[in-house]
Formats: C-alpha cells, sequence, structure tokens
C-alpha cells in the first residue's frame, strides 16, 4: 500500500492541478443490482483498513446515458465495478473490464413484494403464480435482469404476456419496492435483496424453483483505474468467507455454487416451523434440510448449517424457540456435502461456534469441497477452518449433553451418525440421527480411484447404523424419517411420533437392499467388460 499512496500523492497533485471534483486517492465504485446493500453494509470495514477513501459513484444501473455502462464507455473515472454477471462479462468483452478481475461475489434469486398490510398472494406452484399475475391490477418490475428476465422469458413461458405486459411497468429511476409502498403497484417483481430491505413493503416469496431464475453477481477492476491493487483488495474483501454473513442477510447466496443450488432442491429452503423433540433436542431445519439444536445452560450444540440461504432462517427458528443463536457454541456436521455445510463461515461468523467435524471430511470442508472424492468442481462453497478434529467414538460434550460420533462412512469419508440421549416426561430415549446412507447418482462402489474402499465403507456403515440403539429416529434430512408426517400426527407432544424403532430399522433395511441392488448391478457390468 506504501507504494501505492506514493503514486497517489503524485496524482494528487496532476488532479488537484487539473480542478477535478474526485480526489486521486478515491477509489470509486458503481454497483448496480442485488448486491448493492451487502456492499454498502461492508464498505466501511474495509474503508478502516485504507489510507484511500471510497466513493460510491453509482448505486443502480440507471438507463440510457446515465447507465453505468454507459457512464464508463464515456470516460467517468471508475476504479471497482459490481454488476451482474453477464453485464460485467460485457463491459470484459468491450475492454473497459480486466479479464483476470473478475470474481463472483454471490447469487441472487428473484422474488415477489406487495405493500405492507395487504393480503399476500399465493406463489407457492407454477399455477399460482400464473393466477396471482394475471389477477394483479398493476405489477412493476426493474430495468435490470429481473425485469428482463420478466418481460421477455417468464410471461410468454407463462402464455399471459398479451394479459399481464399491458398492466406491467418498468422502474427505471427507485426501486420497485418504493413504487409498491406507495401503492403504485400491486405486485413488485424483483431481485429478493433488493425487496428485503424496502420499507413498507412484505416480501411474499421466492419464485416457485421451475421457473426461478438465479443471477450471478460479480465484480471487476476498471481497466483505466489507477487503484488496481486497492480496487482487487476491495473485491477480495468483498468475496472472502467473512462477508458471507452479511451477503445473507441481504437475501443472497455467497459464493458461488457450480450447481444452480436455488432451483435444485425446492424444499431446501423452504421454511418449517421449528418445534421441540425432547428434553433439550429441537429441529431447527427447514422443510427439505434438518437441523437439531441441542440446548445446555452453558449454550448450545447445532448438527448442520445447510446452504448459506438457511443460516437467516436457522437463526430465526432458534429466536422463535425463545434460545439465543449467539448461544450457539459447537458446529457439527451430518456429512461434508453442500446441503448440511455451505452455511457453516456464515453460521460461524455470526456466532464464533466453534467447528468440529469427523476426521476424513476435514480436508473436504477445509477446501470448500473441492476434495470431495465425487463432486471436487461443483457444489463448492467457502471453506472453513475446522477447530476439533473428530475420530470414530469421540464424544462431544457442553453443559451436561454428549452427543457421541459414530463414522457411519460411504455417502462421504467422513459421513457421521449422531447419538445422544434424551429424558422426557420421566423416560429416557436413545436418539439417532443418521448422516446418510444413500448411494449419490454416479456414485462409483467397483473401481472407484478417489475412494477405493467405498464398498466396505458402506458395508461398515450398515453394520454400524443396525448396531445402534434407537427410540428416537432421526436423519440429515427430514425425507428419512418421514419428518413431515410424524410432526403433524405429534403436534404439541413430545417425543410424539417421532418414537419409531420400527421405522428405524426398516429405513436402514431398505437402504441397505438398496445399495446391495446397485453394487451388484455396477459388479456385474464391469465383469462384462
Ligand atoms: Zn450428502
Amino acid at each position: 500500500m506504501k507504494l501505492l499512496r506514493r503514486n497517489a500523492a503524485l496524482l494528487v497533485a496532476i488532479v488537484v492541478f487539473a480542478a477535478r471534483t474526485a480526489a486521486a486517492d478515491d477509489i470509486r465504485v458503481m454497483t448496480s443490482g442485488a448486491f448493492t446493500a451487502a456492499y454498502l453494509e461492508l464498505r466501511p470495514q474495509f474503508e478502516r483498513g485504507i489510507t484511500d477513501k471510497i466513493v460510491t459513484a453509482a448505486t443502480s444501473m440507471g438507463v440510457g446515458a446515465d447507465s453505468i455502462p454507459n457512464r464508463i464507455a464515456h470516460g467517468e473515472a471508475v476504479d471497482v465495478v459490481i454488476m451482474a454477471d453477464e453485464s460485467l462479462r460485457q463491459l470484459i468483452k468491450d475492454g473497459f473490464i480486466l479479464g483476470d478481475s473478475r470474481v463472483e461475489l454471490a447469487r441472487s434469486g428473484i422474488g415477489i413484494a406487495v405493500r405492507t398490510g395487504t393480503p399476500k398472494p399465493d406463489i407457492s406452484s407454477v399455477d399460482a403464480l400464473k393466477r396471482t399475475l394475471l389477477q394483479a391490477k398493476s405489477i412493476a418490475y426493474s430495468a435490470s435482469v429481473s425485469g428482463r428476465y420478466f418481460t421477455t422469458e417468464l410471461v410468454q413461458r407463462l402464455g399471459i404476456a398479451d394479459q399481464v405486459l399491458p398492466k406491467s411497468h418498468q422502474i427505471d429511476r427507485e426501486r420497485v419496492g418504493a413504487v409498491v409502498a406507495r401503492g403504485e403497484a400491486e405486485i413488485g417483481f424483483q431481485q429478493i435483496s433488493e425487496l428485503l430491505p424496502e420499507p413498507g413493503v412484505a416480501f411474499v416469496g421466492p419464485l416457485p424453483a421451475d421457473v426461478q431464475r438465479v443471477t450471478v453477481f460479480s465484480a471487476g477492476v476498471a481497466a483505466r483505474s489507477t487503484h488496481a491493487e486497492t480496487a482487487r483488495a476491495l473485491i477480495r474483501f468483498l468475496a472472502a468467507p467473512a462477508a458471507a454473513g452479511v451477503v445473507t442477510k441481504t437475501g443472497m447466496e455467497p459464493f458461488v455454487a457450480v450447481v444452480p443450488v436455488l432451483s435444485q432442491a425446492a424444499d431446501y429452503t423452504v421454511p418449517f416451523p421449528p418445534f421441540h423433540l425432547a428434553g433439550n433436542l429441537y429441529f431447527v431445519g427447514s422443510k427439505g434440510l434438518a437441523n437439531y439444536l441441542i440446548t445446555t445452560p452453558q449454550g448450545h450444540i447445532l448438527i448442520n448449517s445447510d446452504l448459506a440461504a438457511n443460516v437467516p432462517m436457522i437463526r430465526a427458528s432458534v429466536e422463535k424457540l425463545g434460545f439465543k443463536f449467539s448461544d450457539i457454541k459447537i458446529l457439527l456436521i451430518s456429512h461434508a456435502h453442500f446441503d448440511h455445510d455451505a452455511g457453516s463461515a456464515a453460521l460461524i461468523t455470526a456466532t464464533g461456534a466453534k467447528y468440529m467435524v469427523m476426521d476424513a471430511d476435514v480436508p473436504v470442508v477445509e477446501s470448500g469441497g473441492k476434495e470431495d472424492f465425487q463432486y471436487g468442481t461443483e457444489n463448492l462453497y467457502p471453506p472453513v477452518k475446522v477447530d476439533r478434529v473428530l475420530h470414530d467414538g469421540d464424544e462431544v460434550k457442553l453443559g451436561g449433553a454428549t452427543l457421541v460420533a459414530h463414522l457411519t462412512p460411504g455417502h462421504t469419508k467422513g459421513c457421521t451418525t449422531w447419538t445422544m440421549r434424551v429424558d422426557e416426561a420421566g423416560k429416557s430415549y436413545n436418539v439417532v440421527i443418521v448422516g446418510s446412507p444413500n448411494v449419490n447418482p454416479g456414485y462409483k462402489l467397483v473401481n472407484n480411484a478417489r475412494y477405493p474402499q467405498i464398498a466396505s465403507d458402506y458395508e461398515k456403515m450398515f453394520r454400524v447404523l443396525k448396531s445402534l440403539p434407537c427410540d428416537i429416529f432421526l436423519g440429515a434430512h427430514g425425507s428419512y424419517f418421514d419428518m413431515e408426517d410424524k410432526y403433524a400426527t405429534s403436534k404439541g407432544s413430545a417425543p410424539g411420533a417421532f418414537v419409531d424403532p420400527t421405522g428405524y430399522a426398516a429405513f436402514v433395511a431398505e437402504r441397505e437392499r438398496a445399495f446391495r441392488a446397485e453394487l451388484a448391478k455396477q459388479q456385474a457390468g464391469s465383469a462384462r467388460r
């Protein structure tokens, strides 16, 4: 930074002479779209660490001559540009942004909002969304990516362009939410992260997964930047795991998983009511991803962090049960797959929890998924340093609670099944939280160079699962143990239908049969070759 300061000082003289308004050691940032809210919140933190001043030259795309690409094309000074990735790539093609400086910061889906106090329409399915759009008196959409998607793709796909477009209006000079808040449009269609902070509007929800459109937001350094090093440092800062908490809070998913997470499993990010299971054990997950909170007088243990987008939902669930999110002292996982650990960076940033992971999953967690034997280049997430490496049979203790880590490998090398005992109404129960017994599509059980012992590991896992005493049957996904049905039938009475030793034995037996069938199929296939 020293050298940079000297250059900057030299430039100050030149610029003052030229009577320009911007000081030469200003870092000029233009940002548009969903990442803007996170940038504005993170900026002061970065600014404290540098001697230069950051000037935010634009916070929206603008239109026509005022648009960011136009301002840059006309030579307006800028160092860092943050915008939808497709627009940034165009600026790189046109030579205005350095191609090697592009960093993907976050991804965002599209949602719908209405004026606070008005009834929320149903958008829970594609048909419901279609009806809602047809019935709305007026719709406001933005001039950026989400608006283009709405007018040129979505309404055509739904076959309602002729009815919907005439009552829809593009909002150019302010946020869509502001127009909705004044009652000038009934429905606002916009990036979720731009709707969430808007006062006077109520967020209805994300688009159904089948018609969701995820936009990637990226940052790059301007080709004519005079502060390229500081500009790159700012981008690194915005992309760092430490920024993930703020990014998540603004309704985005930090970092880029190669697989489109938002559309991958529709129920992963669908909220589910938190509830008491038994004793000090609570469910705080979503419809598709299971999280367990074990409370103690000395703080709490949480199992699984899910996707980064789930972290605010986990927090809301913990608080709804009357506990403090910041009291989570220990974070554990079922196994090192993104749907159980991609949110760990954000969760640890927010709570300061210690991360404890089974030995064979540690390299995967600490490489952000790159060391996974099957995925490695997809489903990546922010790497996180593990505080305590666990081994088969290790105990995790806090405030009188004890969890036992059972190595149940195969699905991942360090896949972990957690057991504990809970007392409820004078009775004691054995709890089993299954890591995963599943053979994923594409898994090679025969001649797997990256995981030679995979088949014998699955065998070991089934032996372990069959040996565990189980009263309360739980797992990494609610679907393992029919969470929704059991919740419905046992509402209010813990542990209710979750006491299910028969269901546990049947589940393990069925999964073992599925594994053996797949193994036989792959062995036959490799013998034929
Ligand atoms: Zn998995």
